[in-house]
């Protein structure tokens, strides 16, 4: 009984005090897990502003968005060009590499990538992928082996760019199983780990689901036998979601899962079957998210 565990890093807190403090917490576990890191500048304040609508404020509300990313998030890029990232910080992901967790390519610029996808062509897409795998190369001194798309804002067209990249397996999805992505009808090499499971932001303050019930709810959806792939945010499950991530753990071990990277999975998957990506509507997202579909 598996969890692949994957953490995504969107902003320059999240890197610089969720990952230290998670890399803490899974070396005290004595767990490992696939990290996807945002390398460019952190505009994600600019994406704030941008998604002004009664439903996103409301799910800012639900989910206390500035406890969770801190004040400063609401101002970070809209004023002034957001931190570089990776530049900056680069220790703390060489550190997550070090440790002996996976790394993987979150994003360049995670709010562009999430809030301008559509617009964006093939040659702009490769562009912001191959600044932020060089950059990762860089720091860690090794290529990624996978990536995720920020907001599982993923197409055909991003699929087939990310193809030119050393990338093994991606995870841009949410679905079942691990599948190979057809485009046009072509299979291709890089294979999908599809997210599993729900995240905080997504079922908090919806059907009943508080702090205090929040980790038996996220226990009673993990489905012996069958793939499990949760996601967590190094700012929430690396700030104020921690100890309650920290329990999550503990009891998720106690009833017999264990915790790996994402690779993993991959790798003692011998069958993988052809399915593809479409984008639809997800309870507690704004927009559409690329989900699994098998052929
Ligand atoms: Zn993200």
């Amino acid at each position: 009984m598996k969890i692949g565990l994957r953490i995504d890093v969107d902003t320059f807190r999240g890197t610089k005090i969720g990952v230290p403090g998670l890399c803490r917490l899974f070396a005290r576990h004595d767990i490992t897990g696939t990290f996807y890191f945002s390398v460019g500048p952190d505009n994600m304040g600019r994406h704030l502003w941008r998604l002004l609508k009664p439903a996103f404020l409301w799910k800012m509300l639900r989910t206390d968005a500035a406890g969770l990313y801190g004040p400063e998030i609401i101002l970070m890029g809209t004023c002034w060009p957001g931190p570089q990232i990776g530049r900056r910080l680069g220790y703390a992901i060489k550190a997550a590499a070090d440790a002996g967790h996976e790394i993987g390519l979150h994003a360049w610029d995670h709010h562009q990538l999430q809030a301008c996808i559509e617009k964006m062509s093939a040659q702009e897409i490769f562009e912001t992928f191959k600044k932020g795998c060089n950059l990762l190369t860089q720091i860690t001194g090794r290529a990624p082996v996978s990536s995720a798309m920020p907001g599982w804002r993923c197409t055909d067209p991003v699929l087939l760019e990310k193809s030119k990249l050393p990338f093994i397996y991606n995870s841009d999805c949410r679905g079942d199983f691990i599948f190979r992505p057809l485009v046009s009808g072509k299979p291709l090499d890089q294979v999908q780990v599809p997210v599993t499971l729900p995240t905080y932001d997504e079922v908090l303050g919806r059907n009943g689901v508080t702090d205090a019930n929040y980790n038996d709810y996220m226990l009673s959806l993990l489905r012996p036998g069958k793939l499990n792939v949760l996601t967590v945010h190094a700012e929430a499950e690396g700030g104020k979601c921690m100890e309650m991530f920290d329990d999550y753990i503990a009891r998720a071990k106690q009833a017999g899962w264990e915790f790996v990277t994402l690779g993993s999975l991959v790798a003692e998957t011998p069958e993988i079957p052809l399915g593809r990506i479409v984008q639809k509507a997800f309870p507690g997202r704004e927009g559409w998210l690329a989900c699994q579909e098998p052929v």
